[in-house]
């Protein structure tokens, strides 16, 4: 296929997500009001194991988003690497957990989508509205920018661009900063996508990478520490009451289903610590 054909496939992939996530809400498997005002309908059923593993990777990435809230007293700033159509900014806003500003990185066509939702859905642009003070705020196509959220459509692969950008809406390198990648490096080369971690670990002194994506993937070079637990991990270190909730929602006959899935992917964090806040986060 051309680039743009293949470039497509891997936009595509953002619905995927977001559909999945819609139903596991809509079975009880987590909370998230927003979700719905980014996917129409609930859509086909999908398998008890698909939505336990969707609970461990969701709770999994907030668990670890929320320890660098604390320790850094959201004092901080957070950049999610290929968001699509995530809801994390509203729920942070929603649970007094908001970062100094909450920046947000996908593809141009993809960006689009998501400030068209947020323009013509009053829950969504809401807290956009009561998190902003000052006369700036920016809204055209395919770029947003408020005091406190803003989103960027540019291309991962381009470095410079993607820096470029970040810097005109004032991402402060001296902030502790944690970035995210969700299901994101994975449809980027292992060069694109190990200059992309290196530029982090480069321009921030004090920051954390997450990472979810299939075991192999991430990338050490340049952190000061990094850690990876496999999902079947996760899945047993989160509050058990709850994962006790959660598999009774739905009867799962074959265990091993759900283990075989959880053994393929991981979730890794890297840090570097300059400020010496105790981000070491060895333990989940
Ligand atoms: N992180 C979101 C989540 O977990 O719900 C979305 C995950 S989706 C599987 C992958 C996302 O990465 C898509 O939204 C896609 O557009 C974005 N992405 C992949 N490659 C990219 C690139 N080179 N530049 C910008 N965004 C990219």
């Amino acid at each position: 296929p051309d680039s743009d054909t293949a470039d497509e496939a891997v936009r595509s992939t953002c619905d995927d997500a977001t559909i999945s996530k819609r139903y596991a809400t809509s079975k009880g498997y987590w909370t998230d009001p927003y979700v719905q005002y980014f996917v129409r309908s609930v859509g086909e059923r999908k398998a008890p194991e698909i939505n336990r593993g969707y609970y461990a990777r969701v709770q999994g990435m907030n668990h670890l988003l929320d320890a660098f809230l604390r320790k850094t007293k959201c004092d901080c700033q957070i950049v999610n690497l290929g968001a699509g159509l995530d809801t994390t900014f509203w729920r942070l806003k929603d649970e007094n957990l908001m970062p100094r500003k909450y920046f947000e990185v996908d593809f141009p066509m993809i960006v689009a989508r998501k400030i068209h939702n947020i323009k013509t859905k009053p829950p969504l642009s809401k807290p956009l509205i009561e998190t902003h003070s000052t006369d700036s705020l920016l809204l055209d196509g395919h770029c947003l920018d408020s005091d406190r959220f803003c989103i960027i459509g540019t291309d991962l692969r381009d470095i410079p661009g993607l820096e470029e950008k970040l810097k005109k809406f004032h991402l402060n390198p001296e902030l502790p900063t944690l970035f995210l990648s969700e299901c994101v490096l994975v449809y980027l080369t292992p060069e694109q996508s190990s200059k992309l971690v290196n530029w982090a670990s480069d321009t921030f002194h004090t920051a954390m990478f997450i990472n979810y994506e299939q075991k192999e993937r991430f990338l050490k070079t340049g952190w000061e520490n990094a850690d990876a637990l496999d999902m079947m991990t996760v899945y047993s270190v989160l509050p058990q009451d709850d994962v006790a909730r959660i598999e009774r929602l739905e009867f799962l006959d074959e265990k091993e289903l759900l283990q075989q899935l959880l053994q393929h992917y991981s979730i890794c964090w890297a840090t570097k610590d300059k400020l010496k806040l105790g981000m070491c986060f060895g333990c989940l």
